[in-house]
């Protein structure tokens, strides 16, 4: 699933002017939270990807590639299916 993603995730779409920070690792992190964002040190994104299914393209965000990684999300069993096929 990660390389599918990391794949599609090359083409960055609706980028944005500012950063989401990974509110999982902000959480995480509590009080030292703000010193790593202002490092740096916490995943942050300013775009989206595009996975194209039967149908219908889905949008997610650049972060998605993190969560799966560090937070061991898995996305939707339809939205891991067009990813996979669009991949190449
Ligand atoms: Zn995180």
């Amino acid at each position: 699933m990660l390389p599918a993603l990391t794949e599609l995730a090359t083409v960055r779409v609706r980028q944005t002017r500012g950063y989401h920070y990974c509110e999982i690792c902000v959480r995480d992190l509590g009080e030292d939270a703000g010193d790593a964002v202002r490092q740096g040190a916490i995943a942050h994104e300013s775009a989206e990807f595009e996975v194209r299914g039967d149908d219908v393209v889905y949008a997610a965000p650049q972060l998605l590639l993190h969560y799966v990684a560090a937070h061991e999300y898995l996305p939707p069993a339809e939205f891991c299916a067009a990813a996979l096929g669009a991949a190449s």
